[in-house]
């Protein structure tokens, strides 16, 4: 992929984008938000970073983007280091924040144009960068309305044009679809998708465990700041073990877990992990396919009624359930943001 890489590679066969060991952040208030990770990211990977709400994540971007310094740790991002070269690695990362950075009153255009004098395209480059990023998200046909007329698919989507305008070869994406519908999402995920088959390198927060399975080569699940899980999509969800069955029962709490009581004491599912929730019970087991019925059967034999059921994959949400033991809350309080020189 290296023949196909932008200016502004750092080049110099740097093979890790990201390096970190050891990385500690304590806030002044002495909160500890990040207690001694290492993550590696080799170039051109598409990396996702998962968490639930003050897991930890934002922090350690900030850091890989120097607007955080690490209280403890060594950190390099594209072969520089964030303490000793800040400005290098500055000049070698985009990075789409979670708020965004359009403004409502220049148009598609003239943010992207802004942009690029912010971050010194040379000036006889900008007309071009411009219409070909513009063009890259899809925004080409709207170049010349105001950013106040965009809907938050296609703000997030100027947003992560003018976080490429200097070709950088590593782009931070800081929960980049969030809010966003179904639709919107999918045109993001399209572009991500491309903008890494560019060869840039991509570290993606997110909250929605189905856009890392979507787009991630390798994940890493933070949780209070340590690093907990690490793989591909594929590799988590089989660290899950076998499948999940959904029971549907007739009741409430009571009723549900009665249900599970029934479950856990099937000889069966003897290995399976069985949790309640609102509609009913899950349980995850290597065998849940094939003695899924006889449940149901058990389940109507202890007078409980079931009124729907389906057996499916693991997807992401249940890996995050086996690993931290809590389900994401991508609905839950966000904490304070703030910046700590
Ligand atoms: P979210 O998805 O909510 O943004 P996150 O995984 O990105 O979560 P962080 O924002 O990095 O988590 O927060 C990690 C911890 O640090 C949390 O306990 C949070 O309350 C705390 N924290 C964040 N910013 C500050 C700050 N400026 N001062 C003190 N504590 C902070």
């Amino acid at each position: 992929m290296s023949s196909q890489r932008e200016p502004g590679d750092p080049g110099g066969g740097e093979r890790l984008a990201i390096d970190v060991s050891g990385l500690e952040l304590v806030y002044g208030d002495g909160t500890r938000a990040v207690d001694g990770i290492d993550m590696r990211v080799p170039r051109g990977e598409f990396f996702g970073f998962l968490g639930p709400n003050g897991a930890g994540k934002t922090t350690t971007i900030k850091v890989l983007a120097t607007l955080l310094s690490p209280t403890a740790g060594t950190v390099r991002v594209n072969g520089f280091d964030v303490r000793e070269q800040p400005r290098k690695v500055r000049g070698s990362i985009g990075y789409m924040p979670q708020e965004t950075s359009v403004d409502e009153e220049l148009t598609a255009r003239e943010n992207v144009r802004f942009a690029c004098e912010a971050y010194g395209v040379p000036r006889d480059e900008r007309a071009d960068r411009v219409e070909e990023l513009l063009d890259l998200v899809d925004l080409a046909d709207v170049a010349g309305k105001r950013a106040e007329e965009f809907s938050g698919g296609m703000k997030k989507r100027l947003d992560a044009a003018t976080a490429l305008v200097h070709r950088p070869p590593l782009v931070f994406l800081d929960e980049p679809t969030t809010g966003l519908d179904p639709k919107a999402r999918n045109r993001l995920w399209d572009y991500f998708r491309r903008i890494n088959d560019r060869g840039t390198t991509i570290v993606l927060t997110t909250q929605y465990l189905e856009e890392a399975d979507q787009l991630c080569d390798r994940l890493s699940v933070i949780l209070d700041g340590r690093i907990v899980a690490d793989g591909s999509p594929a590799e988590l969800k089989r660290r899950v073990g076998g499948e999940v069955l959904e029971v549907e029962v007739e009741g409430g709490e009571a009723e549900h877990e009665r249900a599970a009581e029934v479950a856990r004491g099937f000889e069966e599912f003897a290995d399976a992990t069985v949790s309640v929730d609102a509609e009913g019970i899950s349980v995850t087991a290597e065998t849940a396919r094939q003695h899924g019925t006889d449940l149901l059967v058990a389940l109507r034999d202890e007078g409980l009624t079931v009124t729907g059921f389906d057996v499916r994959a693991p997807t992401l949400d249940d890996v995050f359930l086996a690993i931290t033991g809590e389900a994401p809350d991508p609905d839950g309080p966000d904490d304070a943001e703030g910046v700590v020189a």
